[in-house]
């Protein structure tokens, strides 16, 4: 299996979403793979609906099916982040390291994966194993996924390995996420008679002072759950952030509009009903403003994994890099959510990503050493 190659191939079909081009290309490549190392494939079309009507969507899953076993599924994505003002697409290998737009995020793992599975091709696993490779991780997938669980059962109860994860330490927890579009109304005058207006710019500055007294307060709710050191962090912690303000048409007119996007993330301990009324009472709080709710997303919180496969996944990293740690991701996703609060699994995650790879960037890269190291990992993991 020449895992370099294979990722080399990868990155070559630009699959950045949007728009979301070559997903059918990059499974037709992987589906003879997947056969090689004793897979079977099953490529299965995602209806538009489930797509929010875009096109072209596909999931390749992968079976060694052993009904007597444990549940396990990988998780995976073949889409990337778009990529401006490099050669991103054309992959260059460069004192070890791979470089090209989806190499630790998350294309990378997949050849990992192969690499463990070609060397238990022979051998029963220690679990009845699907691999899921999905699409459109980067821009809204949740709904693929639901579409995907009648190919994926039994979901209650079943481990989920999630590739599209850090490299170096098993990954327990995520945040949640609770983002909340606040449009302050005023009323629109000429600046010289402002006397008769309401300023909307002026009146959400009220509503951030108030926001920031409270993002004092969240912050200072820590997870009984540890963070990686590198996030200079000890344990998860909550957050609150004022990250968009949009207001005003020109500079001699008092603007009656303004809206302002606060991003807040839950620790595995709150919920996102108290961290809602929280905001909302922070923001009742403040006289004389007059505003609503445009626009709100949450992803809920999913309590941390506690289950001993972390540490049976720990104890191999550590036979493999010498390495042990099982921390939270400061970060929030769907996958946690639907497959924690909707399938009631189990999910961890390590991947290929290094805080260096440059994710989401430019020169993203991975090493190939970590490729191979994971791929290790994952054949003890996996070795009956
Ligand atoms: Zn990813």
């Amino acid at each position: 299996m020449d895992h370099v190659g294979i990722l080399k191939h990868l990155i070559s079909f630009d699959t950045s979403v949007p728009p979301g081009n070559n997903y059918s290309e990059t499974v037709d490549y992987l589906v003879p793979l997947f056969r090689q190392v004793g897979c079977q494939t099953q490529k299965i079309e995602i209806p538009t609906e489930f797509a929010s009507g875009r096109e072209g969507r596909v999931a390749l899953l992968c079976h060694r099916r052993d009904e007597m076993k444990p549940r396990l599924l990988f998780y995976a994505h073949i889409d990337v982040v778009p990529a401006q003002g490099w050669d991103a697409f054309n992959p260059r290998i460069e004192n070890g390291k791979i470089y090209g737009r989806g190499a630790a995020d998350m294309k990378g793992s997949i050849p990992a994966l192969l690499l463990a599975l070609e060397r238990c091709k022979d051998k029963p696993l220690k679990y009845n194993t699907t691999v899921m490779v999905t699409t459109d991780e980067e821009i809204n997938q949740a709904d693929q996924l639901r579409y995907l669980r009648q190919f994926l059962d039994p979901v209650k109860g079943a481990y989920f390995f999630d590739l599209d994860s850090n490299f170096g330490y098993v990954s327990i927890a995520s945040l949640g996420a609770l983002q909340l579009d606040i449009l302050v109304k005023g009323k629109s005058v000429h600046s010289g008679l402002c006397n008769l207006g309401e300023n909307a710019v002026e009146k959400a500055s009220l509503l951030m002072n108030a926001l920031m007294k409270l993002k004092s307060k969240v912050a200072r709710r820590k997870s009984k759950v540890r963070a990686h050191p590198n996030t200079g962090l000890d344990r998860m912690v909550a957050r609150l952030n004022i990250n968009m303000i949009q207001g005003g048409l020109k500079v001699n007119i008092i603007p009656d509009q303004c809206q302002i996007s606060i991003d807040r993330r839950l620790i595995p301990e709150e919920n996102i009903s108290d961290a809602r009324k929280e905001i909302l009472d922070t923001l009742s709080g403040v006289e004389d403003v007059k505003w609503e709710i445009a626009d709100e997303f949450a992803i809920p919180t999913v309590p941390p994994l506690d289950d001993p496969i972390a540490d049976k996944l720990e104890d191999v990293m550590n036979q493999v890099i010498g390495v042990r740690g099982k921390y939270g991701e400061m970060g929030s996703g769907d996958l946690a959510n639907i497959v924690g609060n909707e399938w009631r699994g189990k999910e961890f995650g390590m991947g290929v990503i290094r805080t260096e790879s440059n994710i989401h960037g430019k020169d993203e890269f991975v090493y190939v050493k970590d490729i191979e190291d994971l791929g290790e990992i994952i054949y003890r993991f996996l070795d009956a």
